[in-house]
C-alpha cells in the first residue's frame, strides 16, 4: 500500500491495541481538567507521544548547541541528532539520499520555498502551472503569487460528484505549456486518495515538475519518493506526531541542485563576500539561519514511532474507525457526508440540516468531542460543495470506539436541538 496505490485495506488488524497506544499520548490518557477528551481533529494538527516529548526534552537537556558550527562535543552531538533526523526522514519517504531532504517550517514554507525560487528561476510568461480544485490554501496561494510574479497562468482542474479528480479534465488541461502540476496525494476535506500512480506520469508526459502536498497522507500511508515518480513531496511534522514548527521538502536531487536560494544567511553559503557569495549545495543552501534543532530531532521520534507501530497497522486501524465514523453518521437522519471517493482515507466531513458547522463544533465540545469546523483552508472547494463551511471528523492511532460512540451520540444531540 502507498500513496500511489491506493486505499488502505479497509480490515482491522489482528494485533493492534488502540488501549495500548493510547496510553502514550499524555493527552489523550490524562485529558486536561479531567473532562473526557474525544479527540477527532488529527488532520489540522495530531496529539503527541511521550516518545516525542522525550526526545525534545533530552535533547535540550544532554546536547543543546547550534549545529555545524562548533568545534566542541556538544556542538557535534546536535549535529548528529539533527542530521540523524533527516536521515530517519529520508528512509522513512525512500528518498535516495539524506541531501533530497531539506527541513522546513511546515508544508506551507516548503510550498513557498518551491514555488518563489524554483518558480521564481523556472517559470516564465505564458507557462502553466495546474492545480485542483482539492488543494489546500498552501499549494494555491504560494502559485498565485509567482504566477503573478512571472506571468505564469493558473489552470484548475475539477472533481466529479463522487469527490474524484476529474481525471479527462486533467489529461484536456495538461500540454506542454505546463511547467507545474501542485496536487495533494490525500484531500483534506473529502478524505479522497488521489491516483497519483496515473497523474504523474500524465504529467510527465508533457514535460510538467510535479509538487505533491503529502501534509495528509505521510502520517496515514506509505510514502516512496522513487516508485511516485514526482519532483517534490512535501510534509509538516505536527501532523505526524512531530512538533510545530518543523517540515519537510523532499526534492529530487537535480532538481534541488537547479534551485536558487529562498532565504540568505548564515549556514547555506559557500564563500561570503561584501558585496557577493556563493552557496552551499542542498539541503544546507535551503536551510538559512539556526534552524528549529530540537523540532527536528522531535520529527525524527515521531518517525520512530510510527515505524514502531507499523504504518500499515496505523493505516487498516485508522480504516477501520472511519468506516464505523461513517455508519454512525449514515444511520442519523439529516446528516449528509461529503466524498464518496471510492479510495479515501482518514478525514470525514459532513453537514448537519439547519446546523451551522461551528454550532455543530460547539455542541460537540459540550460533549468532549473535538472536530474542525470551517471551510478548512479550501475554499474553491467549499464552492464547488455549494457550502459556507463543513464539520470534519479525522482518525489518527489513537482513535477508538469510544471517540466514534461519542461522536454519534454528540450529533443525535444537535439533530435533538436544530430538528
Ligand atoms: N496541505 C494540506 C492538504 C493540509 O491539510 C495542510 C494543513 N491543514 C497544509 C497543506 C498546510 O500545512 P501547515 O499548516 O502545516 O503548513
Amino acid at each position: 500500500m502507498t500513496a500511489v496505490a491506493g486505499a488502505p485495506k479497509a480490515t482491522r488488524a489482528p494485533l493492534y491495541d488502540a488501549a495500548k497506544i493510547r496510553a502514550q499520548f499524555p493527552i489523550i490518557a490524562s485529558p486536561p481538567g479531567g473532562r473526557p477528551l474525544h479527540y477527532l481533529d488529527s488532520a489540522a494538527t495530531s496529539q503527541k507521544p511521550q516518545a516525542v516529548l522525550d526526545a525534545m526534552d533530552a535533547y535540550y537537556r544532554e546536547a543543546n548547541a547550534n549545529i555545524h558550527r562548533g568545534a566542541y562535543g556538544l556542538a557535534a552531538e546536535s549535529t548528529a541528532r539533527y542530521e540523524g533526523a533527516r536521515a530517519k526522514v529520508a528512509a522513512f519517504i525512500g528518498a535516495r539520499s539524506d541531501r533530497e531532504v531539506v527541513f522546513t517550517r511546515g508544508t506551507t514554507s516548503a510550498i513557498n520555498l518551491v514555488a518563489q525560487a524554483w518558480g521564481g528561476a523556472h517559470l516564465h510568461a505564458g507557462d502553466e502551472i495546474v492545480v485542483t480544485a482539492m488543494e489546500h490554501h498552501a499549494n494555491l496561494v504560494p502559485w498565485q503569487m509567482v504566477a503573478q510574479r512571472t506571468g505564469a497562468v493558473i489552470r484548475g482542474v475539477g472533481i466529479t460528484e463522487a469527490g474524484e479528480l476529474d481525471l479527462d479534465e486533467l489529461r484536456s488541461v495538461l500540454s506542454p505549456k505546463t511547467k507545474v502540476l501542485a496536487i495533494t496525494s490525500l484531500s483534506n476535506v473529502l478524505g479522497t486518495i488521489l491516483p497519483l500512480g496515473e497523474i504523474i506520469p500524465m504529467a510527465k508526459a508533457v514535460g510538467a515538475h510535479v509538487l505533491v502536498d503529502a501534509a495528509q497522507s505521510a502520517a496515514h500511508m506509505l510514502t516512496d519518493v522513487q516508485s511516485l515518480g514526482a519532483d517534490w513531496l512535501v510534509f509538516s511534522g505536527h501532523k505526524l506526531g512531530g512538533p510545530t514548527g518543523i517540515g519537510v521538502l523532499w526534492g529530487r536531487a537535480e532538481v534541488l541542485e537547479a534551485t536558487p536560494p529562498f532565504e540568505g544567511g548564515g549556514g547555506m553559503i559557500e564563500l561570503v563576500e561584501l558585496t557577493r557569495s556563493t552557496y552551499a549545495p542542498a539541503p544546507a543552501r535551503f536551510e538559512a539561519g539556526t534552524p528549529p534543532i530540537a523540532e527536528a530531532v522531535g520529527l525524527g521520534a515521531a518517525i520512530d514511532w510510527v515505524q514502531g507501530v507499523g504504518i500499515e497497522a496505523i493505516a487498516a486501524h485508522e480504516a477501520q474507525m472511519l468506516r464505523e465514523i461513517e455508519e454512525a453518521l449514515d444511520a442519523i437522519p439529516g446528516v449528509t457526508r461529503h466524498g464518496h471517493a471510492e479510495h479515501r482515507a482518514s478525514v470525514c466531513s459532513f453537514s448537519v440540516a439547519d446546523a451551522h458547522p461551528h454550532d455543530i463544533a460547539t455542541i460537540l465540545d459540550e460533549h468532549g468531542v473535538a472536530i474542525r469546523a470551517g471551510h478548512h483552508c479550501a475554499q474553491p472547494l467549499m464552492r464547488h460543495l455549494k457550502v459556507p463551511a463543513t464539520a470534519r471528523a479525522s482518525v489518527s492511532p489513537y482513535t477508538d470506539a469510544s471517540d466514534v460512540a461519542a461522536l454519534g451520540a454528540a450529533i443525535v444531540r444537535v439533530r435533538q436541538i436544530f430538528g
